[in-house]
């Protein structure tokens, strides 16, 4: 057989333009569901903001207008010494969220870390989240200083009884590893690549709200979903959403910023040190900039000053939701209440190899 038959999942795109494929719908929100998407998504912010190092290309050179306000001090060469030290990973970072609308844990990227390219915040955390199934019974680590925020990774296997899920967990079965996630959103700050899109799709994560586009990846997210929804292949790619769906401002500022960054860098430099000149359009080098470091910090900002009376739909739980799920004024609180365990441990997640 050479005459390769067109995969069931496209066969209704195979004759459609590209635009067909990569577009999706957007979604229309309630006031109170997109109220929600923003509550967390502000805490990503505050915790990006939290750990924020634009050291790309080292703490010491010049990295010319685009960071004068993180210089530790102003020398009267152009040369100066930058803050925040060793650069770890790039300033992205994702959060995971469970049905009830607990947050379960949070990454960055590690790809300096590492010395890989592929140290991603999405891919880290969803394979954080499969270990961390396996490793703590819900019984362990509860009420222990900042230790018992890390517990708190239940997911509807838990009300369905964890014992049949431990007992898949033994190699019995690996129906419940495909569905541990299917209520789990990520919030990712910056939009998901191939790899962490497809190990969201293989997890079975439900939907992924992202902050700011990344053209490089050329909507693999959205032409994922298009293709697994409805073809019943046993797995379907999370939902993307979009910043602008739930109306977060900082969402359009960084497209903006990202785009004027990439116009300019071609003849203004974002690095000069060590014989080169950096000065290609990229955009984890915008993520190190003043512009955007300002967009981040009024996030952080407006996440601070959330309070009950904020909150202007404190009934709201999600369509379908268990009886547990919290409200988004609970919601309110568990954010800030995981705002401060991701304060008190003060790193970029917990570290962990994939
Ligand atoms: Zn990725």
């Amino acid at each position: 057989m050479t005459q390769r038959p067109t995969p069931r999942a496209l066969e209704q795109f195979w004759s459609k333009s590209v635009e067909d494929l990569a577009t999706l719908v957007p979604s229309t929100m309630r006031p109170g569901e997109s109220e929600r998407h923003r509550m967390y998504s502000l805490l990503l912010m505050a915790i990006v903001r939290l750990q924020w190092n634009g050291n790309k290309y080292g703490d010491t050179g010049d990295y010319g207008r685009w960071r004068m306000e993180q210089r530790l001090m102003s020398t009267p060469s152009r040369e100066a010494i930058y803050r925040s030290g060793t650069y770890l990973g790039h300033n992205i970072a994702a959060l995971a969220v469970n049905g009830d609308g607990h947050v379960i844990d949070y990454d960055f990227n590690h790809n300096n870390v590492f010395d890989s390219s592929v140290e991603h915040a999405e891919s880290r955390l969803i394979r954080r989240i499969f270990s961390l199934d396996q490793l703590y019974e819900p019984s362990e680590f509860f009420g222990r200083g900042p230790n018992a925020r890390r517990r708190r990774f239940a997911t509807r296997a838990d009300d369905e009884g964890k014992e049949s899920q431990r007992e898949a967990s033994k190699g019995v079965s690996t129906t419940q590893f495909a569905t541990l996630l299917n209520d789990v959103t990520v919030y990712t700050s910056l939009e998901s690549c191939a790899q962490c899109s497809g190990i969201m799709t293989l997890a079975s994560v439900k939907a992924v709200v992202y902050l700011q586009w990344d053209q490089g990846q050329f909507l693999i997210g959205n032409i994922m979903y298009q293709v697994t929804r409805g073809a019943e292949l046993g797995f379907v790619s999370p939902l993307p959403i979009s910043g602008a769906e739930i109306e977060l401002p900082y969402f359009s500022e960084l497209n903006k910023g990202n785009d004027e960054f990439s116009q300019e860098v071609g003849k203004d430099p974002f690095f000069k040190g060590g014989g080169s000149n950096r000065n290609k359009p990229s955009i984890t080098s915008f993520l190190c900039t003043d512009v955007a470091l300002a967009i981040y910090q009024r996030a952080a900002d407006e996440f601070k000053e959330l309070t009950e009376v904020t909150v202007t739909c404190p009934e709201y739980t999600p369509d379908g939701a268990t009886q547990g799920a919290l409200s988004n004024a609970e919601v309110r609180s568990e954010v800030r209440d995981f705002w401060e365990y991701a304060r008190a441990i003060n790193n970029r997640g917990t570290a962990h190899r994939v």
